[in-house]
């Protein structure tokens, strides 16, 4: 089986100098790696012609395709077309495909088409037009000696549009790739080293065309599961094979697969279990109530919150004892406990959930350090609290104490703690 190799080239000074984050290889990259194309190394230069030419010229010699974002726009610093009209050695010329496509964009947007409007459609004539009716700047594909290049707009929207509409058809056309097979596992509740360990003989048997990777990420790790072979079919079925030996060893921490988040799998409980949650939120300032509310449908199960920040809240809304609050302070087991129960019959919910923590950088002292959080859990049953010791940053500390509340959902609601 042949492997064939890619090129990344991202073209713009604002990426060197450090105003725009280049998030448009990572897409590529990972699409690419998802169709089975090796990525070899990934490329930034400016607006500059001398540039942009040698970076083409260097990836077609390692590779047989090459993908560039950036630089199409029709003003004289976007220098893409120009360029590539030099390197393939063609004019540039009004392609009327794209005319009428950029065109009809302005018109279904009632915007005037001007004259720097109309130079989108100029294209080397070498170029095989790609639609882009996400935007202003047709794509474009080229083919070469048995290689290939695809220039896309800079715009992430834009730019995504193309890769999945446009361009990886025509890659998997021309190229014979070979079958490949990802899955992700998701898991919480476990460091990546700790993971390591307890599944170290499950990944040392591994069949050799399966690969591992550990991709550690806030408060949780994945797993991706990577094999390459010839049918699709047999990948699949060592994969789930392999998936249900993970699962009895690792299961606890198993969360859900690919795309699903640990909100949404939480909420996916929740709805099962007929069962409705309400979040009472210190440290966390409403970052948790943000969590369940990203995930549609989440009206089915999430009743609210109440943002106790100020201790006079913690006392107003939630009923918190100022003694409570005096004698124990508002990081501590006896408040975050209250906020949990409180919250769930306040607000009339199955079950409280709640945070209180010290987010910093500043106010932590030697009993109650930056990133010290409790989280509380509250339901018919009776209320539990733990202590979470995070020792980051303010954000991570409010992202990571969200996530530990997450999780102990996640392991009360599947019973796995
Ligand atoms: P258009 O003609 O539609 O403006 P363009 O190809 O000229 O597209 P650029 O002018 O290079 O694109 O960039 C447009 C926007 O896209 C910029 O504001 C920039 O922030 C963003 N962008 C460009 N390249 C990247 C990249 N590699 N990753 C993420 N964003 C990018």
């Amino acid at each position: 089986m042949m492997n064939f190799y890619a090129e990344i080239l991202t073209i713009g000074d604002e990426i060197l100098f450090g105003q725009t984050l280049d998030t448009n290889s990572h897409f590529i990259c990972d699409r690419l790696t998802e169709i089975g194309v090796r990525v070899l190394r990934k490329t930034t230069v400016g607006d500059t012609e001398a540039d942009i030419l040698s970076a083409i010229k260097d990836a077609n010699d390692r590779a047989d395709i090459i993908i560039i974002t950036g630089g199409l726009g029709p003003t004289n610093d976007d220098l893409t077309k120009p360029c590539l009209a030099k390197y393939f050695d063609c004019p540039i010329e009004i392609n009327e495909k794209a005319l009428q496509e950029v065109s009809a964009y302005f018109e279904r947007r009632g915007r005037e088409f001007t004259e720097l409007n109309r130079r989108q459609a100029e294209l080397p004539t070498a170029c095989e037009m790609l639609s882009n009716p996400v935007g202003t700047a047709p794509g474009m594909w080229f083919e070469k000696e048995g290689k290939v290049l695809a220039s896309l707009p800079g715009v992430p929207h834009e730019m995504k549009y193309l890769i999945e509409n446009e361009v990886l058809d025509r890659i998997k056309d021309r190229f014979e790739l070979p079958i490949i097979y990802h899955k992700i596992i998701r898991t919480c509740g476990i460091g990546e080293s700790y993971l390591a360990d307890k599944i170290r003989d499950w990944e040392d048997a591994l069949p050799g065309h399966f690969k591992l990777a550990y991709l550690p990420t806030l408060g949780e790790v994945k797993l991706r599961l990577t094999a390459t072979g010839t049918s699709l079919k047999k990948l699949k079925l060592e994969g789930n094979l392999l998936m249900t030996e993970l699962s009895q060893i690792a299961g606890k921490y198993i969360y859900g697969y690919d795309d699903e988040s640990l909100e949404s799998v939480v909420g996916e409980l929740l709805v099962k279990k007929d069962l409705t949650i309400a979040t009472a939120e210190s440290c966390t300032g409403g970052h948790l109530a943000h969590s369940f509310t990203s995930v549609p449908g989440s009206s089915r199960y999430f009743r609210g919150s109440v943002i106790a920040y100020h201790n006079d809240i913690k006392k107003e809304q939630l009923d918190v004892p100022a003694e409570i609050l005096e004698k124990h302070g508002a990081v501590s087991e006896e408040t975050v406990t209250l906020m949990a129960e409180n919250v769930r019959q306040k607000l009339g919910a199955d079950i409280g959930v709640a945070t209180s923590g010290i987010a910093g950088p500043e106010g932590g002292t030697k009993e109650k350090p930056v990133g010290l959080v409790w989280i509380a859990y509250s339901d018919k049953n009776g209320t539990e609290a733990k202590k979470i010791l995070f020792l980051k940053d303010r954000m991570f500390n409010i992202q990571y104490g969200s996530k530990a509340v997450l999780t102990n959902l996640f392991r009360k609601l599947t019973k796995k703690d």
